[in-house]
């Protein structure tokens, strides 16, 4: 295997064929779909119900045991599991199939305790991999609700294994100490499509291009789901897992501070948070995103990341190398070697908090990523566990100067024969003074402030420089409504809301900040979770 395979296998980045349809749904901007966006502005006829969302019944009714809304990695797995169960489920897709969901784009999950790990004696228990998750949430996390779900990875990784789904167990990239992340070899359709029929020969049916909007209460009980489509899908139970919110940009804003640029499906726009919200349901209190370990995107970025990352602007991956990073005052604000040993974890929420972050190098440091590649430049050094991975992020000699032509002119970055010019040029007052103490520690070998590992610290002092400008950007949310350990949407005083549950990344209470470093946790978590509801409300 290639390196470039080895690299898109560790990134999940075999799946981007899917990925060009969702980057492509999302457009630059998020697009805010009616009912993602704030409960009050939503139905302009009907009776409003208390918190918002209007009530407008439907010109059809379906019954069934049922009603799960979202056909994405914890909603097909609920499905799934209830059809097997003898249940009648309804699945409500907002997508055209569910071959448009975060889950039929990603690269793969992290589970417990599965048959690949059994055939290459690589298990890895419950408890090794609760212990790691929970330590990792300092308690911030429903430890109760974590252990359930990962309890049900297992099951959910070897069920699609018999379905003819091709995984396979990749090594342990970040050092984290087990093997727990399966890599999809199947693209969208191959892995949805076994699970759908699956689920229809099991008398499961789904609405497709349908939008669950509210749902629907008597008496404080969930009795169904009224959609877009105008029919009301009644059901004594129902399931929420729209996929979180990376598509709504006021609700980013709100509880992350920034916006943050979707590379994954924008119709995953926190409507089944507002949904719950609407129900009587409580926000938690964690709020991730799982960080572009591709590096970051600039401001100027549409459609980032095609199946080949060198199609892209290659300027892109700076952020993952581990150099010199400023926030937008041009000071350093973390250990640049934290971010480029988890840049998904760690990377993403830093630059999260910073909002903009800046890498800044010099003229030796651009001219060996552009040659010998940085993990070679920093005199490969073992202790940087993910490093031989960011060779896949070398920049190209044949692209270097076009792309870095274009970002020059897209305004995200800069050649400059001085530091000062730099600074000028991205209103960085503070930069020069930054460069000359960084530079400090680089002939010291010892970063005082933050305690960067040495062999990252390379001064900035051979013109020309450069800075690349980065903006947030994320696979996925993590975080949302507030769950018990059971998955039942909980009220304000932290009362089951009978008949709902929550799954998949729309619930917030397993999920931690940062996002966990043990990849693969935040779809690893939401199959178990739709494999965990399904259990939960079969031996209800
Ligand atoms: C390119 C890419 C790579 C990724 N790689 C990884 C990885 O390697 N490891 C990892 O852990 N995570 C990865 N992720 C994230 C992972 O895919 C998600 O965490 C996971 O899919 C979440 O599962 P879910 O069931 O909560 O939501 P999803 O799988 O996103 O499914 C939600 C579904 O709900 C639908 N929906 C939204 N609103 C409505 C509505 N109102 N009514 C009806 N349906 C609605 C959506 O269309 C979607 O089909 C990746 C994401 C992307 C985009």
């Amino acid at each position: 295997m290639t390196q470039a395979m080895d690299r898109r296998s560790f990134l999940g980045l075999g799946a981007l064929g899917a990925l060009a349809a969702g980057a492509g749904l999302a457009g630059c901007a998020p697009q805010p779909s009616g009912a993602g966006a704030a409960p009050e502005a939503l139905g302009e006829t009907g009776e409003a119900a208390p918190a918002g969302i209007a009530r407008k019944e439907g010109s059809e009714t379906k019954e069934c045991d049922v009603a799960i809304v979202g056909a994405g990695a914890a909603g097909l797995m609920a499905a799934l599991n209830l059809a097997r169960g003898g249940k009648k489920v309804v699945v409500i897709e907002a997508g055209p199939s569910a071959a448009i969901s975060n889950f039929s784009m990603c690269g793969g999950p992290t589970a417990c305790e599965t048959k690949l790990q059994a055939q290459e004696n690589a298990t890895v228990t419950l408890d090794q991999i609760f212990t790691y998750m929970n330590d990792f949430s300092r308690g911030s996390v429903n430890s109760a609700l974590l252990r359930n779900c990962l309890a049900h990875t297992g099951e959910a990784i070897d069920t699609m294994l018999d379905l003819g789904i091709g995984m396979e167990l990749i090594p342990d990239t970040y050092g984290v100490g087990f093997r727990g992340r399966h890599f999809f070899m199947e693209d969208g359709e191959g892995r949805t499509t076994p699970i759908v029929a699956d689920i229809e020969a099991h008398g499961g049916e789904f609405l497709y291009s349908t939008r669950g909007e509210k749902i629907i209460m008597e008496d404080g009980v969930a009795k169904g789901v009224q959609t877009d489509a105008g029919i009301d899908v009644m059901a004594p139970v129902v399931v929420v897992c729209t996929g979180g919110f990376g598509g709504n940009e006021e609700m980013q804003l709100e509880k992350l501070n920034t916006t943050v640029f979707p590379l994954g499906s924008t119709l995953s726009d926190g409507t089944g948070i507002n949904m719950v919200l609407d129900a009587g349901g409580a926000w938690d209190r964690n709020f991730a995103v799982l960080g572009n370990e591709c590096g970051a995107v600039s401001k100027a970025t549409t459609s980032p990341f095609t199946e080949d990352w060198h199609n892209t602007n290659e300027h892109l991956g700076y952020w993952l190398f581990g150099g010199l990073y400023t926030d937008p005052v041009g000071e350093r604000f973390i250990s640049e070697g934290k971010i480029a040993q988890f840049p998904l974890a760690v990377g993403g929420e830093a630059l999260l908090r910073a909002g903009k972050a800046y890498v800044i190098m010099d003229n030796d440091y651009y001219q060996a990523v552009q040659n010998e590649g940085i993990y070679a430049y920093l005199g490969e050094p073992e202790a940087w566990i993910a490093g031989p991975e960011a060779g896949y992020y070398n920049v190209t000699p044949e692209n270097g100067e076009a792309h870095l032509q274009e970002a020059i002119e897209q305004g995200w970055a800069v050649k400059a024969d001085s530091i000062a010019e730099i600074a000028a040029a991205f209103d960085l007052p503070a930069l020069e003074k930054t460069v000359e103490s960084y530079n400090r520690f680089c002939e010291a070998g010892v970063d005082e402030e933050y305690g960067k590992e040495p062999h990252f610290l390379k001064a900035v002092k051979t013109a020309p420089f450069y800075a690349f400008e980065y903006v947030p950007s994320c696979w996925g949310t993590n975080g949302g409504v507030k769950v018990d350990s059971h998955l039942r949407a909980v009220d304000k005083e932290n009362k089951a809301i009978p008949g709902l549950y929550v799954a998949g990344v729309d619930q917030g209470s397993v999920y931690s900040v940062p996002y966990y470093t043990n990849e693969g946790s935040s779809v690893g978590l939401a199959l178990g979770s739709g494999a965990y509801v399904a259990a939960e409300i079969l031996g209800a």
